[in-house]
């Protein structure tokens, strides 16, 4: 195909969501500003010197030969332009884009032309890929098989309209690689997923029902492409939405909370992930944050009330006077109280809470 084609001759590849980019050919630059479609019909468009075209247009200027033979070299990795052109598009699959193509160019640069100069350091973060056998509880409420991950839900204070809202899945069985190469095995589980804004799963992690289980929770591998549980936020897609942001470390205490709850996968919030919150408070500068951590998490839960405090004044820190416990061991109905009256955010209160005044 062409992009196998690219893969050979252009250097610096990377993978990007329905892309893959390279090194531009045509200008030299060295950022992997070249980017070409994943899928027929392969359009591409350097973003450093602007130029664009299909994979006609790139026979003929990265060969320098003309129509006939760009369309007999594509012919030879089995890109046949003729079927192409009358099943894809309604013109003609000449050299030059039709204005079509120009339009689905336009409108996949349009957002992140504006960004372009700070994200040129950013990695493009892929989603992972599901672990395989997994079912949704939501497709399968009146399936015995159900039974046991429905009833250890219940028990742990999720309702059925969560079930559907967070779509949770389950495994009987499944395994994963990690990136050592080693094979987990995960059993009868519960498979949180994380979604995205457009609602596509990028990243899951599990949660063992059985109570002598091996592995309890298991948060998936990801390569330094994907998403990962440091670069993902369980529940920001809906939390977003609601004004509020309850920070907690795991995907129980998230649910426990309601709707604005979010997991950080742990105690240690990363930059990337100060970052994505950051990006919500750019989107609404009145939204609150509330840090629910738990409470062996104590510098922690001051660390990122400062961080959070950087950008927004909107910023509490809940208070858990439940040691041993986290939100949701103390229930949903204590839980929530104790977000309600959290103590806002000052640099001054943090240092008194520190020295336990
Ligand atoms: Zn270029």
């Amino acid at each position: 195909m062409f992009i196998e084609y690219l893969e050979e001759i252009l250097e610096n590849e990377k993978k990007a969501m329905g892309e893959y980019r390279f090194n531009c050919p045509f200008c030299g630059e060295e950022k992997a500003k070249f980017y070409v479609q994943s899928d027929e019909p392969f359009l591409w468009h350097c973003k450093h010197c602007d130029q664009s075209g299909n994979p006609i247009k790139f026979i003929m200027k990265y060969n320098s030969v003309g129509f006939d033979e760009a369309k007999e070299i594509l012919k030879d990795f089995g890109y046949d332009v003729d079927n192409i052109s009358s099943s894809n598009f309604d013109n003609s699959f000449s050299s030059e884009l039709t204005d079509s193509e120009k339009m689905i160019l336009a409108i996949k640069h349009r957002h992140d032309s504006k960004s372009d100069a700070e994200s040129d350091s950013a990695i493009e973060l892929n989603p992972i890929n599901p672990p395989y056998n997994v079912k949704l509880l939501p497709h399968n409420m009146n399936n015995p098989e159900a039974l046991p991950y429905l009833d250890y839900l219940h028990k742990r204070g999720i309702t059925d309209d969560e079930i559907y809202r967070y779509n949770i899945g389950y495994t009987p069985l499944s395994s994963v690689t990690t990136k050592e190469g080693k094979n987990v095995m995960i059993h009868t589980s519960i498979v949180f997923f994380t979604f995205d804004d457009s609602g596509r799963m990028i990243y899951w992690n599990t949660r063992s029902i059985d109570k002598n289980a091996f592995i309890k929770s298991f948060n998936a591998p990801a390569g330094k492409d994907e998403y990962s549980k440091d670069t993902s936020i369980f529940n920001l897609n809906n939390a977003k939405k609601t004004g509020s942001i309850i920070i907690t470390e795991g995907v129980f205490n998230a649910i426990t909370v309601g709707i604005s709850g979010v997991a950080t996968f742990g105690k240690q919030v990363t930059e990337h992930q100060i970052n994505l919150l950051k990006d919500v408070y750019e989107e609404n500068n009145d939204t609150k944050f509330v840090v629910f951590l738990d409470n062996d998490a104590y510098e922690q839960k001051e660390r990122l009330g400062k961080e959070l405090s950087n950008f927004s004044d909107n910023v509490y820190i809940v208070s858990n006077p439940y040691k041993e416990k986290d939100a949701n061991d103390i229930g949903r109905k204590e839980a929530q109280r104790l977000v309600s009256e959290a103590r806002k955010y000052s640099y001054k209160n943090s240092l008194l809470a520190m020295f336990g005044v």
